[in-house]
């Protein structure tokens, strides 16, 4: 095949990219029948106000693979947006979101918590999602206002018009919007003024040297003023050190989610720190 090209053509039988190609494929159909044989996980990361309560979570996905074990989801995620296997798993993450949510509903100590679902742009552009988002709410018969969506500036990127219109519709039965890794995008300000969001979440690729980085630490302070402006709640994610949850407090930042304050864990383990930080008596 190679001589069949041409002479002046070089055709490689690559070895490695075969295998990675194999490999892939193998994976996609794997991950299609992940959601049918229960191996996605919903892991949760607490979230928390200065005087260290545990105010919320946000869901975040796991796979729990026969051979592989856990993968996290960097490994998959982009792999399901792009053959649109992330439409059932999305609608997967939504219902066993709705589903937490529900028992929470149960006890007065985790009936105000509310629950971060991240929505990847693919999902969200679907016609069908708004339902899909109000059929979860209604199958367990959860208080939407408990339900924050974390979306992402590539969203916007097309169909301005059409994603103010479904967040609006959502926004109407109570429903929250999170802009997820906020600052990292390519958006402009001109376009976030125009989305009915009600939280910003600065990316932790800022935090991460806010204590040593004074450009770091002037973006952060910024994005934070900001947001006041806007009356847009402040959430800081990946708050690693009590240094850099002071210095957000310093800032005005009220709100925390990072492996300082809890990592990504099964719902027990979570059940067991939300009892120790909110109902410990010295706060
Ligand atoms: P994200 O939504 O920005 O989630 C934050 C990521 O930062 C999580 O990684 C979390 O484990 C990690 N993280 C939390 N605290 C810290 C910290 O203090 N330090 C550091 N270095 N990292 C921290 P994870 O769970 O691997 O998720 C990665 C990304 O995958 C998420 O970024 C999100 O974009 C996507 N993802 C996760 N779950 C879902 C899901 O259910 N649906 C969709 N569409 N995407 C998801
Ligand atoms: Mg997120
Ligand atoms: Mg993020
Ligand atoms: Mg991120």
């Amino acid at each position: 095949q190679a001589k069949e090209a041409g002479r002046n053509t070089v055709c490689f039988y690559d070895p490695a990219l075969q295998k990675a190609l194999e490999e892939r494929t193998l994976l996609e159909n794997e991950l299609r029948l992940a959601t049918e044989k229960e191996q996605l996980r919903l892991n949760y990361q607490l979230q928390y106000n200065h005087a260290g309560r545990v105010i919320g979570a946000e869901a975040l996905i796991r796979w729990l693979h026969p051979e592989k074990g856990l993968i996290p989801p960097f490994n998959f995620i982009p792999l399901a947006e792009q053959t649109g296997l992330i439409i059932p798993m999305g609608q997967w993450i939504l219902k066993t979101a709705c589903q937490q949510l529900a028992k929470w509903a149960n006890s007065p100590s985790t009936d105000s918590l509310t629950l971060s679902v991240n929505v990847s742009a693919r999902q969200f552009r679907e016609d069908s999602f708004v339902a899909d988002v109000k059929e979860a709410l209604y199958q367990y018969q959860v208080n939407p206002k408990r339900l924050k969506l974390e979306i992402t500036e590539s969203i916007i990127l097309e169909q301005i018009e059409q994603t103010i219109l479904k967040m609006l519709e959502l926004r109407e039965i109570g429903v929250s919007f999170s802009m997820d890794d906020f600052g990292t995008g390519y958006s402009s300000l001109q376009y976030l003024k125009r989305l009915p969001l009600n939280q910003l979440k600065i990316d932790q690729s800022f935090v991460q040297d806010i204590t040593t980085d004074n450009e770091d630490s002037v973006i952060v302070k910024t994005i934070i003023a900001m947001g006041q402006a806007l009356s847009l709640d402040i959430i800081a994610e990946g708050v690693e050190t009590l240094e850099q949850q002071k210095q957000l407090e310093q800032y005005g930042c009220r709100t925390y989610q990072g492996y300082y304050f809890a990592k990504p864990s099964p719902i027990d383990v979570c059940m067991l720190e939300i009892t120790r930080a909110n109902t410990d008596s010295s706060r």
